[in-house]
């Protein structure tokens, strides 16, 4: 039996409430939803988080996170969704295989934005632009 958790979902190891599959993702219910119908998308093909996904996994999972989403706005009256991925423990992941959490939202329901929406110093915001376009290789895409 594998130790990841969701390779044991794949595998149907354990049981989840699945609610979609396609060749490279599958979807099903997380069981402590932010808000209700709060489901979970990830690549069926082990991967620790978004930074080590292959690119074929992470564009199925935004594919079918996106079929999620709009299934919650056609079937749950979602007036918005909230597409969100942790990588790593520092941004407070918890399962460590890759996955996208698909929650339905509603104005003014329960669910927290994580962070003040405060404008910054733009030679700060410059700065870190010319840090991020120098970190990029030939790799990276
Ligand atoms: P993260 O904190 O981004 O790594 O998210 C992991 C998510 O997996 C959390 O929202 C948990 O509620 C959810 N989760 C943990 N165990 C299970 C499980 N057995 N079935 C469905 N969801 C789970
Ligand atoms: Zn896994």
């Amino acid at each position: 039996m594998s130790p990841c958790l969701f390779c044991q979902i794949v595998a149907g190891e354990i049981p989840a409430y699945w609610i979609a599959e396609t060749e490279r993702a599958i979807a099903f219910m997380d069981i402590f939803p932010a808000t209700p119908g709060h489901a979970l998308v990830i690549p069926r093909r082990h991967s620790a988080d978004a930074l080590e996904a292959a690119s074929d996994d992470l564009t199925a999972c935004m594919a079918l996170a996106a079929s999620v989403g709009r299934a919650a706005v056609a079937g749950l009256g979602a007036e918005g969704v909230t597409f969100q991925s942790l990588a790593r423990p520092a941004a407070g992941q918890t399962v460590f295989h890759s996955h996208i959490h698909v929650i339905p939202r509603q104005d003014g329901d329960q669910f927290v934005f994580p962070w003040p929406a405060l404008p910054g110093d733009p030679t700060e915001i410059e700065a870190y632009a010319d840090r991020l376009r120098g970190a990029f290789t030939n790799d990276s895409f």
